[in-house]
């Protein structure tokens, strides 16, 4: 570093938290102050609270202390800081300037980290906002200035990418937004919707247009694409959402066109796959199983959900599990999709010719619910086969929810506002269900099998108990519907009544049927009988 750039530098902070701060920081650290002529202090974060403005710090973060961690997010907030820390910390740091794991801690780590610092300092590296952040931060400057364009930046893993470590996929994230950051037209408000999915606010619409962060398609040694809608003018908070949805289904489309599956070669296990599945579809042998659910407060059936089912040649009954990601990736889902919603609302029709109104549930993968027209396109099956929005369910796991969220979430809201269940598939062994809660447009939660099937065992003091109470607390709290899926005997049947579930379903009631088996079921079971006007609906 030269010295009219370090004289332009603020005084550094080095400062630990409940640990010492390791001699290879320092030592290095005093080093490279004293080459670049920088004012350094070094020493414990709570000695330097409140923040001192016009400083820049290095922290070590701190393990496991809530309130310590606060400061440190506080301090982030304030100075352009470079934390180091453990990688399962990270999350916790979205407004740190730079990040180093601890555990590769090296000289050139820490230079690279170091780089990084100054350059943020100096206006080089712009910082990249969390979503509610970089909204207020949105609002605070269309309030102030005229002309400003949006921008979205969706950035994809390569396969190579998406297929290997956690590390690397960290690795390769990181990298992405170190170059988005760099490259960011100089008055860019950066902010981070999702992992791959960025937004930009400038007022330079020219720079935008060009392709400023690049997709190095031809590279195999970056791991990413980056994909850019075109800069959209927006002048307040108000047209926030709709310039978004606009930027959202322009990166849909230049992605379709661009990139995925379509232009990627096939192995040759995977073109086998897809000539059977191709293949079952046209010769019909995929078809639907129906397992009911019951309302635990009535005992009484109130739902069915749909399972795929494929009766193959020479393999018999196979199992949705082993074929629906060959599917996914094939990009036959929709078509699937599709069908089986087609022959789930005949099938409520069936069971309402016999007096019977179930809640039919289906399950929707990503691709499906990141089709721009695919709230569109699921309101008008409803209406061809008149069946009323309140009596549909999609169960979607967070994957799903949150991949390519701007449009999968345009999608869900939709379909919620219309009156159709949506509930979120698997809760519990998402990483960030909890999080995200409150923000997804959900009616309701679905526990996973993993959680509730271990009820039945006699330990009061299992785990499982204690996550489930308090799942199903938390979701009582935010208003949400829940039901248990896995319910397989009495006792287990007991635990999940006794924590208050809304709806079961699981073996001990019943077993996936034939819709034959469901009429019949239904019917036995005085199915809870509702108005086809809607009426006296029981949801
Ligand atoms: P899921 O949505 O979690 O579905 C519940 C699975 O648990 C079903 O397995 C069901 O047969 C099984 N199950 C139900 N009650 C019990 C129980 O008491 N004990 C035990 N051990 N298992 C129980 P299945 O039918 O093999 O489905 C597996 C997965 O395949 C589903 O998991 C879902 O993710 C996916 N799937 C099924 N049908 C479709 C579909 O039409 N579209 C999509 N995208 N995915 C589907
Ligand atoms: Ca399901
Ligand atoms: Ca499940």
């Amino acid at each position: 570093m030269n010295q009219q750039t370090a004289n332009r530098l603020p005084p550094l902070l080095v400062l630990g938290t409940e640990r010492a701060l390791p001699d290879l920081l320092i030592n290095w650290l005093d080093r490279e102050a004293e080459e670049s002529e920088i004012t350094m202090r070094t020493g414990m974060l709570d000695a330097f609270l409140p923040v001192p403005s016009g400083h820049m710090a290095i922290v070590v973060a701190p393990h496991r202390d809530p309130g310590l961690r606060d400061r440190v997010q506080e301090l982030s907030l304030h100075i352009p800081t470079l934390i180091i820390g453990r990688p399962e910390e990270r999350a916790y740091y979205p407004d740190a300037c730079t990040w180093l794991d601890e555990h590769q801690m090296s000289p050139q780590a820490l230079r690279h980290g170091l780089h990084d610092l100054f350059a943020c300092v100096q206006g080089q590296l712009r910082p990249l906002l969390p979503r509610h952040t970089w909204i207020r931060q949105f609002r605070a400057r269309t309030e102030c200035e005229d002309g400003l364009f949006i921008q979205l930046v969706s950035c994809r893993w390569r396969p190579a990418a998406a297929g290997d470590s956690a590390e690397l996929r960290l690795a390769t994230q990181q990298s992405f937004e170190h170059q988005l950051r760099a490259q960011a037209p100089d008055d860019a408000l950066l902010g981070k919707l999702l992992d791959d999915q960025f937004v930009v606010i400038s007022r330079d619409a020219e720079a935008l247009s060009k392709k400023w962060m690049k997709s190095f398609e031809d590279d195999i040694n970056y791991l990413w694409t980056a994909f850019l809608s075109g800069p959209a003018p927006i002048s307040n908070y108000d047209d926030l959402g709709g310039a978004l949805q606009k930027c959202v289904r322009q990166v849909e489309r230049i992605r379709m066109l661009q990139s995925g599956l379509g232009s990627r070669a096939l192995s040759t296990t995977e073109s086998l796959v897809v000539h059977d599945l191709i293949r079952a579809m046209r010769s019909k042998e995929f078809y639907l199983e129906f397992q009911p659910q019951f309302d635990t407060h009535t005992g009484r059936m109130t739902g069915a959900e749909a399972l795929l089912r494929w009766l193959h040649p020479n393999l018999g009954v196979v199992p949705p599990t082993t074929f629906i990601r060959d599917a996914e990736m094939a990009g036959l889902i929709r078509t699937l999709g599709t069908w089986a919603m087609r022959e789930t609302l005949q099938a409520w029709h069936r069971l309402s010719e016999q007096g019977v109104t179930l809640r039919m549930s289906v399950n929707v993968s990503f691709p499906e619910v990141a089709d721009p027209d695919y709230a569109e396109k699921v309101l008008s099956l409803l209406e061809e086969y008149r069946v009323p929005a309140r009596c549909l369910e999609l169960e979607l796991t967070e994957t799903a929810m949150m991949l390519d969220a701007s449009v999968s979430l345009y999608n869900l809201q939709t379909l919620k506002q219309a009156g159709v269940h949506i509930v979120l598939d698997d809760f519990g062994t998402g990483f960030s269900s909890l999080s995200h809660l409150s923000d997804l447009p959900i009616t309701g939660i679905k526990l996973d099998r993993a959680f509730v099937t271990p009820l039945s065992g006699s330990d009061e003091s299992l785990p499982q108990l204690h996550i489930v109470s308090a799942m199903l607390d938390l979701a009582r709290r935010l208003g949400l519907e829940t039901t248990a899926e896995g319910v397989e005997d009495q006792r287990c049947l007991d635990v999940i009544n006794s924590l208050g579930c809304d709806r079961v379903q699981g073996y001990f009631y019943a077993q996936p049927m034939s819709m034959d088996k469901l009429v019949e079921r239904a019917s036995v079971h005085e199915a809870v009988l509702c108005d086809y006007s809607g009426q006296q609906s029981l949801f």
